[in-house]
């Protein structure tokens, strides 16, 4: 299968290649020329399949024409060795729980399914591939840990000194193996200028084969159409919806809309899910387009649900690109929402009080539009999209609890920081990589 560009000027491109570069030549994002649909007999057997298989038979579609069978198989059992739960939280709303993973939110999917697809395409012929990735916290930390151990493979993870949080900054640099990380005196928008210039500079290339593990990577980015599935099956095994009639909503608190892409690739490929809703925190930028056909970026404000502090979504051109640009039409499949940290806040206390669920606050924007959204007959799923312990401090003093904190990242802040202290000179870090 092919890919093209969303900016429909550069060449398109193979499986391989779009993984390689991450963003086609033209700066546009790499689509599937087409979407396949599930055959029948997967959907009369879904409800006897495991997590794993129905994971496998959605990668085959997308990728099963670029990578052989048994490899696939493969790399989808490895990269879901956690399972993603449908819990309820009260009736007809539930959390899709995707905080199972080593670093306990949903990127981990999207890394550690994209590690294993570079290595089948790049490892075995004995050169080091190496990742660069720029962080501002989470994505260094599912990045680093989705390439944990894999061979042929090496992780330079590049973070703003002293602007990352003790969780967050444990993650990355105490992993050791294959990962370095690299703490950069200045700010993230220092560590990413770091890493486009060490694409573009010829020596360094010359030198060693490097990579970027971008969140829109096509790699990243489609697996997390996986757990929409899982939790249609789940819903349906345990007889929430009807396989006849789906009245299944569901609801992606939603940054740079990766996620919430993903699922709409899900129901173009056959997945009954009747409407989305995206909720966005204060970042309102694709609220205000469902409303008024605008797209106006702006620079991003800051919130307590700061993985979400996104102010231009790149997936908005894949969203585009899907529905051909056609405004009715996605307003007719997709609602929004958006939340101040104080309505934020407020429903994550409202939540709690009523059913003793935890809300990180991006669940909780995903838990409040269903509340209000939600029509009769309607099955809500919101995406609990990392652990409240991550977030502990703000979740702590907003419920005045103390939450504990999860054995696994526990084990993250027990572990000894090993990283290497650069400046924000390209040349110190051009460097650094040069006697690697
Ligand atoms: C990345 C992230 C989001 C936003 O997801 P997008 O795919 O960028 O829309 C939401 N919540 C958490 C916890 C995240 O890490």
């Amino acid at each position: 299968m092919f890919y093209y560009s969303t900016n429909h000027s550069a060449a398109r491109a193979t499986l391989r290649d779009a993984v390689v570069r991450g963003l086609a030549e033209d700066r546009g994002l790499y689509m599937p020329e087409v979407i396949k649909q599930l055959p029948a007999s997967f959907w009369s057997e879904m409800a006897d399949l495991t997590f794993q298989e129905v994971a496998y038979r959605v990668a085959d579609a997308f990728f099963g024409e670029d990578v052989e069978a048994d490899a696939l198989r493969k790399i989808v059992y490895d990269t879901l060795a956690f399972d993603t739960p449908v819990v309820r939280v009260e009736d007809n709303i539930y959390a899709l729980e995707l905080f199972h993973g080593p670093t306990l939110a949903f990127k981990d999917v999207g890394a550690r399914f994209m590690a294993r697809l570079l290595q089948y395409f790049l490892g075995g012929d004995g050169s080091e591939v190496n990742v660069l990735v720029a962080t501002s916290g989470d994505t260094g930390s599912a990045v680093a840990n989705g390439f944990l151990g894999v061979e042929g493979i090496h992780v330079y993870v590049l973070y703003p000194k002293g602007k990352v949080s003790p969780i967050q900054e444990c993650q990355f640099t105490t992993l050791g193996q294959n990962i370095t990380a690299l703490e950069v005196d200045g700010v993230f928008d220092d560590c990413q200028a770091l890493v486009k210039s060490a694409f573009m500079d010829q020596e360094l290339n010359a030198h060693m084969r490097l990579t970027s593990a971008n969140s829109i990577n096509v790699a990243r980015f489609l697996p997390q159409a996986f757990y929409y599935f899982w939790a249609y099956a789940q819903l349906l095994k345990a007889s929430k919806l009807s396989s006849s009639d789906s009245q299944l909503v569901v609801c992606v608190p939603s940054g740079n809309f990766g996620n919430i892409c993903s699922a709409l690739f899900g129901h173009a490929m056959g997945l009954p899910i009747k409407r989305f809703i995206a909720a966005n925190n204060a970042n309102s930028v694709f609220y205000e387009y469902l409303q008024s056909g605008d797209y106006r970026p702006r620079p991003s404000v800051q919130t307590i649900a700061n993985a979400m502090d996104v102010g231009d979504p790149s997936n908005f051109a894949r969203i585009l690109e899907l529905y051909k640009g056609d405004h009715a039409r996605i307003v007719s499949l997709i609602s929004g929402a958006t939340y101040t940290d104080d309505q934020i806040a407020a429903t994550m206390r409202d939540c709690y009080a009523r059913t003793g669920y935890v809300l990180d606050p991006h669940g909780a924007c995903g838990y409040r539009a269903l509340k209000e959204q939600l029509q009769s007959g309607e099955v809500g799923v919101f995406l609990e999209t990392a652990h409240p312990a991550k977030f502990k401090d703000t979740v702590d003093h907003i419920l005045g609890i103390d939450l504990p904190i999860p054995e696994k990242l526990q084990a993250f802040m027990r572990g000894q920081k090993q990283s290497v202290p650069i400046s924000k000179d390209f040349a110190d870090f051009k460097a650094y990589l040069l006697q690697q």
